[in-house]
């Protein structure tokens, strides 16, 4: 049938997450209803799952993410409305999740129905449904789970082009803007320390005069990772830190450090200054030092409180300092 081969097509094309066809979890206590199911929809070319009652349905959503759930009403342990409440609920906490969620039961009475929708199921199907209904079924959701699959990519899509500088691939300063007036709140409210980096590149107005805005452009991104290395470095020898890097604007970065002490603080500064140079990129015209450097301004507080722009000022009147120290270093404390 064309349409079968239209959706396997787009099986082999990777509609689903696994790049694989539409993996099901049945979840039914009975094992006669399990068997033949299964049968049934393995001979239509679904990857299928079971799980004997609710609670079991629940973990097995959690490990393996199917793109539909089958689910009896009636079980032991876990009945199926508290099964999809709560595999509801899991989805809640990922962004753009949603798994078509069809109950299976032995009565089409009206109350059931309402009852399944409002448990947050989709759909509501007989058990004894005839084959070639269970099949048109089947195919209805695929493509449902399919589209919103694709929708979810997009969005994906979206939201990181929204939120990352097209250049360099950090944060833009958007997002920056959000995520440490979000970090500085949180600190503020725990009187957490913080900390916060600026850092801008030696003359870079040189360098794009003297090897062409291209190479100025190629020079901004090897910066950034060199930037982005180190936080990620500072990240893992400090489990838990949401420290992040961003591009500030034209050739300046920024580096938002929350709950870090004074002395770490002040190793990522330098570690920023010397990674940088120790990238060797030749700058004939960057004084004596050869290469592309930065500069460094920092401010850190051991408890975070009053306004974020004010430690934002103090990190660039130091980043002002290290530019008249000679460049090519960081300024953490008066
Ligand atoms: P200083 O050491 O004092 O920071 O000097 P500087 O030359 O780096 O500072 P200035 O602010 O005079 O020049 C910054 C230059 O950065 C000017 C601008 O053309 C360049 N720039 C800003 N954004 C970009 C970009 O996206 N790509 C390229 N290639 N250059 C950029
Ligand atoms: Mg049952
Ligand atoms: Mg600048
Ligand atoms: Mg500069």
């Amino acid at each position: 049938m064309a349409g079968d081969s239209r959706y396997f097509e787009s099986c082999r094309q990777g509609g689903f997450s696994q790049g694989k066809c539409m993996k099901i979890l049945l979840v039914d206590d009975a094992r006669s209803v399990v068997m033949v199911m299964t049968a049934r929809l393995s001979s239509y070319g679904y990857d299928v799952i079971a799980a004997p009652n609710g609670q079991e349905g629940v973990e097995v959503y959690a490990k393996e993410a199917p793109d539909l759930v089958l689910m009896d009403v009636e079980m032991p342990i876990m009945n199926g409305f508290e099964a999809a409440n709560r595999i509801r609920a899991i989805e809640a906490t990922q962004q753009w999740a949603w798994t078509p969620i069809i109950f299976l039961t032995s009565s089409d009475t009206v109350e059931n129905l309402v009852t399944a929708i409002e448990a947050g199921g989709d759909d509501f199907m007989s058990k004894f449904v005839p084959e070639p209904v269970l099949n048109a079924k089947m195919k209805a959701m695929s493509r449902i789970a399919m589209l919103r699959q694709s929708l979810a990519r997009a969005n994906q899509k979206l939201h990181d082009l929204a939120s990352q500088d097209g250049l360099t691939g950090l944060c833009n300063r958007r997002t920056m803007d959000l995520r440490s007036d979000q970090y500085w709140f949180e600190s503020t409210a725990r009187g957490d320390a913080f900390g916060l980096l600026m850092l801008d590149i030696d003359n870079f107005k040189k360098y794009n005069d003297h090897y062409g805005h291209q190479a100025g452009d190629d020079c901004l991104r090897i910066v950034a990772q060199a930037i982005d290395r180190c936080v990620g470095v500072f990240r893992e020898q400090h489990p838990g830190s949401t420290a992040f890097a961003a591009r500030y604007g034209g050739e300046e970065f920024a580096v938002i450090v929350p709950g870090v002490d004074v002395a770490d603080f002040e190793a990522l500064a330098q570690s920023v200054v010397y990674t940088v140079r120790n990238q060797n990129i030749p700058h004939e015209r960057n004084g004596d030092w050869g290469v592309v450097t930065v500069s460094v301004g920092g401010e850190w507080a051991p408890h975070a409180s009053g306004a974020l722009v004010g430690m934002f000022r103090q990190a660039d009147s130091r980043l002002y300092q290290a530019k008249q120290r000679g460049r090519n270093c960081a300024v953490t404390a008066t």
